[in-house]
């Protein structure tokens, strides 16, 4: 069974999915995981290349990750067609990952922008992890010593939580309020008695 994790930034989706690891479950963190891919899968590299330029790459063959932001800051066209060469790419990957977990009762995949790239079609669970953007905001700040308008800039181009909320299964309130340890233990038995089914299909 895969299951899908999703949340605005610094909601606590790398948190929660900690806390699923120690349970002994496998997740595919997939922003990372897409950065590997775009320096080391020779079909995506090449894409890039192309739509991009060769400056996309150092000469050791690494992601020169500011040379592509700067390249795609404000064309939209040329961001939507950088994300139609990296989320199916991503899709591909994650796919064979949780294919080879084999003895798991249910995969995780973490991922900041789900809906909005469709991938959570693929899923057969969907789980959102929600914060007030204030504690968000106060998190990142902390986290990445930024600034607060560079992480409201961030939060503008997602999709509102209350819609990610709607298209959940499941969500997991990271609000300082409600005890972490024991919503992801609800959802993780729930899950483990919907993966029975899964198992048997
Ligand atoms: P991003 O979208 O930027 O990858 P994220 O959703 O994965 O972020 P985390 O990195 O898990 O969020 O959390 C953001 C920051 O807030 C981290 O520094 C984390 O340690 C902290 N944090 C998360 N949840 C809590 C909590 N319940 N109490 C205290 N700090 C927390």
């Amino acid at each position: 069974m895969k299951v899908g994790i999703t949340g605005g930034i610094g909601s606590g989706k790398t948190t929660v999915c900690k806390i699923f690891e120690a349970l002994g479950i496998p997740v595919y963190y997939a922003d990372t995981r897409a950065k590997w891919l775009m320096a080391h899968d020779p079909v995506l590299v090449a894409g890039i290349k192309q739509l991009i330029g060769t400056k996309a790459y150092f000469g050791d063959g690494g992601l020169n990750r500011a040379f592509i932001a700067e390249a795609i800051f404000g064309n939209n066209e040329k961001l939507q067609k950088l994300n139609h060469l990296v989320h199916p790419a991503v899709a591909e990957d994650s796919e064979r990952w949780h294919n080879a977990q084999k003895g798991a009762p249910y995969t995780l995949k973490e991922a900041a922008l789900f809906f909005e790239s469709g991938n959570d079609k693929a899923m057969d669970k969907m789980i959102t992890v929600f914060a007030p953007e204030a504690l968000r905001i106060q998190r990142v700040v902390e986290r990445d010593q930024s600034n607060p308008e560079s992480v409201r800039a961030r939060m503008d181009k997602q999709m509102p939580e209350e819609e990610k909320i709607r298209r959940s299964d499941y969500v997991i309130h990271n609000d300082g309020q409600h005890s972490l340890i024991h919503q992801v233990m609800d959802i993780h038995r729930e899950l483990l008695r919907l993966s029975q089914h899964y198992a048997t299909r």
